[in-house]
């Protein structure tokens, strides 16, 4: 709960147009009169006073700005965070109570929405053939040899060191095949995971196609494979670890980057 004061001076930050809380670039008319940056871009005059638009901002509210406590903007579904101006927006991306389209949006044609917190819960009932839990998953993608080049995809959630990653693959009419695992979990603990892609059977015909880089952050579907740490191969390549009935045979190890170094000073 805010004090008396403190709600009087939150409350200076509503934005008389929308009643949302201002944030940063805060605008104003000639007079003086401030806006949220949605509602100033709407109108071409002040709408309080119908003076010209200003060209400078607010910076003494700006500054304020960053170093009160806001309620959380989904404080209607349910959270209760307060959390100083200058991190609500690090907030809003990971707040639990935010709502989310499921991972599998596009590729699986889903029209589920639903808080942060339950998108696992979801995945895991309604797709439940893309989920895998365990830090080394090993995959089968039936018929590869007979994909040729045309474009494909393939996604699954992975369940390891109680934590979620999205596994991906990608084939392009080109042939170009990239591979990504990223982490769903927390930014903060991002750069706690590797992972590692090896494609072919161990004592195959061909050695396996191994690689090792850091698990991102998750993208929205549409930014997948943007990132500098997806793997790329060539169709080619890829095919010709098929086995004979022209399945592909590939495994994945989700790597807890802090416990591997552990291991490797104990044995060092
Ligand atoms: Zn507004
Ligand atoms: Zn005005
Ligand atoms: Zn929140
Ligand atoms: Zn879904």
């Amino acid at each position: 709960m805010y004090s008396y004061r403190e709600s009087i001076v939150i409350a200076e930050f509503e934005c008389p147009i929308c009643l949302d809380y201002m944030a940063p670039p805060i605008h104003q008319c000639a007079m003086g009169h401030t806006f949220c940056v949605t509602c100033f871009d709407k109108f071409s005059r002040c709408p309080t006073c119908r003076s010209p638009k200003g060209v400078s901002r607010s910076f003494a509210l700006e500054r304020i700005h960053s170093s009160l406590l806001f309620p959380c903007k989904y404080r209607q579904e349910g959270c209760e965070a307060k959390v100083r101006g200058c991190d609500l927006n690090t907030h809003h991306e990971i707040c639990d109570y935010a709502k989310c389209k499921c991972p599998f949006s596009n590729g699986m044609n889903c029209k589920w929405m639903g808080p942060r917190s339950t998108t696992i819960k979801h995945c895991k009932q309604d797709h439940p053939s893309n989920f895998h839990s365990g830090n080394h998953i090993i995959l089968k993608c039936p018929m590869f040899d007979h994909l040729g080049l045309q474009s494909a995809f393939y996604f699954t959630i992975i369940q390891a060191y109680g934590e979620h990653f999205e596994f991906c693959w990608s084939l392009s009419e080109t042939g170009r095949m990239k591979w990504a695992v990223y982490f769903m979990g927390s930014p903060k603990e991002r750069k706690r995971y590797n992972y590692q892609i090896s494609i072919g059977k161990p004592y195959g015909e061909f050695e396996p196609i191994v690689m090792t880089t850091n698990c991102e952050e998750i993208v929205d579907e549409v930014e997948l494979f943007e990132s500098k740490n997806c793997l790329m191969t060539h169709y080619d390549s890829v095919n010709k670890r098929c086995n004979k009935n022209g399945d592909l045979h590939y495994e994945i190890r989700v790597i807890d980057k802090a416990f591997q170094d552990v291991k490797n000073n104990n044995f060092a």
